[in-house]
């Protein structure tokens, strides 16, 4: 099944002379439980394909369904509902909250929406990132690879359906960039969880099951889901 089809996804910041054509007709399928990395050169508009696709700022044209509900039909608030409770972000920064423990700052998107945390669920993330033991601490008393783990065991709190992660290793060093990227596999492939990452790493690229590349706007290849994750698999070799 589809958890991410985008249709002639198109966006244009600026106007006129100063226009610049971030992203042209993306046309994209992601299936549920697929792990897809985006790759391509600084500017080359995976940044704006990501926001697009959380709904965090607005095609200039195009369409964006996730789960089967297009984006672009929602009213602010039912975005931002809709956000909260199906897609979860990872960001090169942190932004964790510096006065609130470890604990307090993975459950604080469920408690916004005015849930309760599934306990046996977070439990088993947190062990999963090796958490267990950090969970009265706060940020600042964590390294660099362990504040992004709390990063990511926040944005699995809500149960997403699509994880979107953007450069989500961009400030850790290559070993600690390897590790924190496993144990996002390890979740997803654990709970079944949708992942969309982009880097600029080759090799942590290759961790997922399929490469989207864009260049200038255009996504170049990776648009459709690996063939060997559908039913017949004509080429097993094929690794987009
Ligand atoms: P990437 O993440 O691949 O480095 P981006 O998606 O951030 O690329 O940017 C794609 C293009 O759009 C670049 O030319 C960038 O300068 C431009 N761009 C991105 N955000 C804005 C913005 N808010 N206003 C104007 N131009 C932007
Ligand atoms: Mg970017």
């Amino acid at each position: 099944m589809d958890i991410l089809k985008t249709t002639q996804l198109t966006k244009i910041y600026g106007s006129g002379d100063t226009a610049v054509h971030a992203l042209e007709n993306v046309n994209l399928t992601v299936e549920k439980g697929e792990f897809a990395a985006v790759v391509g050169t600084s500017g080359s508009g995976k940044s704006t394909l990501l926001h697009m696709i959380g709904g965090l700022d607005v095609p200039t044209s195009g369409r964006v369904f996730v789960d089967g509900q297009e984006l672009g039909a929602m009213t602010d608030e039912q975005l931002t509902i809709f956000r909260r409770r199906n897609i979860g972000f990872v960001f090169q920064m942190y932004n964790l909250i510096p006065m609130l423990n470890v604990w307090e700052n993975i459950i604080l998107p469920v408690k916004l929406d005015g849930k309760t945390p599934d306990r046996d669920y977070l439990q088993k993330i947190v062990e999963i990132l090796g958490l267990d033991q950090k969970l009265s601490c706060l940020p600042n008393a964590l390294s660099g690879g362990q504040q992004q783990r709390v990063a990511i065991a926040r944005a699995l709190a809500a149960k997403p359906a699509l994880l979107l992660a953007d450069e989500p290793t961009g400030n850790l060093d290559s070993r600690t960039s390897q590790d924190v990227l496993g144990l996002l596999k390890i979740t997803g492939e654990e709970f079944f969880q949708t992942i969309i990452m982009i880097t600029h790493n080759e090799e942590i690229a290759q961790l997922a099951d399929r490469i989207l590349r864009i260049e200038d706007g255009h996504l170049t290849s990776g648009s459709s889901p690996r063939p060997d994750l559908t039913p017949v698999s004509p080429d097993s070799s094929n690794r987009r």
